[in-house]
């Protein structure tokens, strides 16, 4: 059970690497992976717990997490040799069982943070819920949306800080506009620990330090947000010195200059007065030269090789005075230098040197200071992204009108005029609500009605808003009473894993297996179709004992089950658990229409063969399915209708024993003894009449 949850973990966490001893390397469970290959002896001791001594307990909490810690850590070391890792502060632990456990089919089949077909973002939840300005609060949401709450007060206080936000629409406003000044502090603070930031860097790191002052301003309005107004304190003087210090025009490169601001440093700017003094000079040597000299295309020009130079054209070269000494011939021109000249020279290079020298070393300094406040910057960017979350939260619910959800240990889901969010925002306007409730009595749902009627999109709204609700995010509906889930399982469509060599039933059915091995009375359960991918008995079979399994045994959790075996229906009447719901079609002589609406009761017909006509089957093809249909179904029907429904389930299952044909009845009760060998050969001939006459 634990691999099971490392396996879910990982797929949530979906790391870049994995680092494994060669022992653990060899296993298949990280086929999906991208490994490293590390010595065992890394992973036995490093400096990590000098390096967090303060944090002994932890080392001693978790021993296993420690080796692991350890072999991070030297992988860290060997990979950025000679740099402190100084933006690493503090080892955090957490357990999986904080969190609603997610496992990786239920985060596919929702949507959550990527789309089934494409594989982004488009289409998701995350999509929906995404007004977040800042870099780090995108993944922060991200992440509570990987990770639901399991406690209430802990959602209750989410809660709280979105409703806030969704009421004071003018703080929400000037806080998602500041926010959109802020850089990722996370992103440039691992920069400034690893010295590759360079003044670029500094410079967004000063534009978001400047803005905290406002940030604070605005948060102050309102009384729950006090605590956030600390973590944000207390930068206000190093993004004055930074402001100061670093040119807003710096360069990229480090080793150009023009990185300091002039007032900044005192040598600095004499160097720079030396140096433009320079250049002036010689802008005015230009002017002179062409005067006495009297050739007006005279130029004076810098390059590399030569330094400055005097350029004059070959047709002019007769006016070239005698002083002048001859460096260069290019084919129109000639290039001369002077002592005068290269004595300024000397002045304006020496001074320009010095000066990217120096603002060299002044930067490394800076950044340096800047370094030293690491942990108190990464504390302010935790509160920022916390921030930026809970605006973009309370803005997707003044967008798209959801509601505060209530939430409740345990009880009744009960959902009015739910929507849900992602498909709702792809049909703005036409999309039909719908309400839920499922109560620890009646908790589970059996949903038929035809192909596209919108089953799937009924129960996965029902999970998503569930899910919302649990990270803390008003919910598409009108009012939503939610019980906190420990757990919400889907099994949907039918989509083969090829990759891994699974058959789709096979798939399935590990996924039933894993939803029933786990589930608890807590857990909301989505199935939308069981039993599809083998022949129709078989098939029916397994929903069939799904659904009796789901009402009968201790554990009920709370689900909802699409299927389109309509004999399950039946179940309603002698299990108390069930509530049958259907999605109602309106019929127009031959054609339908999806109202998208989920009504009590069982539908009474599947229209399978209208919705292949809408697909646009063949008219003759789709008389024939007709036919073929009535058959079968006055067939079969009552038969296995009562059959099936007048025994005990478990009975049924295993021990049920066949009636035998009369014919061989007759036989068995036959007794031997008492006839002749004629009288019994008359009986055999007679036997075979009958049987080839029938
Ligand atoms: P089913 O599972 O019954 O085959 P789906 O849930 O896949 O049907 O829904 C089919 C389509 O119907 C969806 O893609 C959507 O466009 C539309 N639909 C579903 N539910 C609604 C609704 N409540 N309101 C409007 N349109 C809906």
């Amino acid at each position: 059970d634990s691999l099971d949850i490392l396996i879910t973990e990982l797929s949530r966490i979906r790391p870049a690497e994995l680092l494994l001893p060669p022992d653990l390397a060899r296993s298949k469970h990280w086929e999906n992976f991208y490994l490293t290959q590390r010595e065992s002896k890394t992973f036995k001791t490093s400096s990590l717990r000098e390096r967090f001594e303060e944090q002994e307990e932890v080392f001693r909490e978790f021993p296993v997490a420690t080796k692991a810690a350890n072999g991070l850590w030297h992988y860290i070391l060997d990979t950025s040799p000679g740099i402190e890792p100084s933006h690493i502060l503090q080892i955090k632990t957490y357990r999986p069982e904080q969190w609603m456990l997610l496992d990786p089919w239920t985060r596919r089949n929702l949507e959550l943070t990527e789309s089934l077909r494409g594989k982004e973002k488009k289409g998701t939840l995350l999509a929906v819920l995404d007004y977040t300005k800042t870099a780090f609060g995108g993944r922060l949401l991200r992440r509570w949306i990987e990770q639901p709450l399991l406690k209430k007060k802990d959602i209750e206080r989410r809660l709280n800080f979105v409703e806030a936000l969704v009421e004071d629409s003018f703080l929400r406003g000037d806080l998602m506009t500041l926010f959109q000044k802020v850089f990722d502090l996370e992103r440039l603070m691992s920069k400034v620990s690893y010295g590759t930031a360079n003044a670029r860097d500094l410079l967004s790191l000063t534009q978001t330090l400047s803005v905290l002052p406002q940030i604070r301003v605005c948060l102050a309005r309102e009384e729950m947000f006090q605590n956030f107004l600390l973590a944000l304190d207390g930068l206000d003087n190093l993004a004055e010195t930074l402001e100061k210090a670093v040119n807003p025009d710096a360069p990229t490169s480090l080793r150009e200059g023009n990185l300091i601001k002039e007032g900044y440093s005192q040598e600095i700017d004499e160097l720079r007065s030396v140096s433009s003094g320079g250049k002036a000079w010689v802008a005015q040597l230009e002017s002179q030269e062409r005067e006495r000299t009297g050739i007006r295309s005279l130029k004076v020009g810098y390059n590399k090789v030569f330094g400055y130079y005097i350029e004059v054209t070959h047709a002019n070269s007769h006016l070239v005075p005698e002083e002048y000494i001859r460096k260069q011939t290019l084919t129109n021109a000639e290039r001369f230098i002077t002592p005068e000249l290269k004595e300024y020279e000397q002045k304006i290079l020496g001074a320009e040197d010095k000066i990217v020298q120096l603002e060299y070393q002044l930067f490394l300094e800076i950044r340096e200071m800047v370094r030293e406040y690491t942990p108190k910057i990464l504390k302010a960017a935790q509160a920022l992204a916390e921030l930026d979350v809970y605006a973009s939260l309370a803005e997707a619910a003044v967008c798209n009108h959801y509601t505060r959800p209530e939430i409740s240990i345990e009880g009744s889901l009960h959902i009015i005029e739910g929507r849900h969010p992602v498909v709702e925002a792809m049909l703005p306007g036409t999309f039909v609500p719908n309400d839920t409730f499922l109560t620890p009595e009646k908790h589970l749902a059996l949903i038929t009605g035809p192909n596209m009627a919108g089953k799937s999109t009924y129960m996965r709204q029902v999970a998503i808003i569930n899910l919302m609700a649990q990270i803390g995010s008003f919910v598409p509906a009108q009012k939503a009473h939610i019980p906190i889930a420990d757990r919400i399982f889907t099994r949907v469509g039918a989509s083969d894993d090829l990759a891994s060599g699974q058959s789709t039933f096979m798939v399935e059915m590990y996924e039933v297996a894993h939803i029933l091995r786990y589930v608890t009375d807590k857990s909301l359960v989505i199935l939308d179709e069981v039993g599809r991918g083998t022949a129709t008995y078989d098939g029916l079979s397994i929903a069939w004992a799904v659904t009796e399994y789901l009402v009968t045994q201790e554990i009920k959790p709370k689900t909802l089950f699409a299927t389109h075996y309509h004999e399950l229906t039946d179940l309603e009447e002698i299990h108390e658990g069930i509530v049958n719901l259907h999605v109602g079609v309106r019929e127009y002589g031959e054609e339908i229409i999806f109202l998208h609406k989920i009504i009590p009761g069982r539908a009474d017909r599947s229209y399978g063969i209208q919705v292949a006509k809408l697909a646009g089957l063949p008219n003759p093809l789709l008389q024939r399915a007709k036919i073929i249909l009535h058959e079968l179904e006055s067939a079969s029907q009552e038969n296995r209708r009562d059959s099936l429904l007048d025994k005990n389930p478990i009975q049924l299952a295993l021990f049920d024993v066949q009636p035998l044909d009369p014919l061989l009845q007759e036989v068995s009760e036959l007794s031997l003894e008492d006839i002749t060998p004629r009288q019994a050969l008359d009986y055999l001939f007679d036997l075979q009449e009958r049987i080839r006459s029938k």
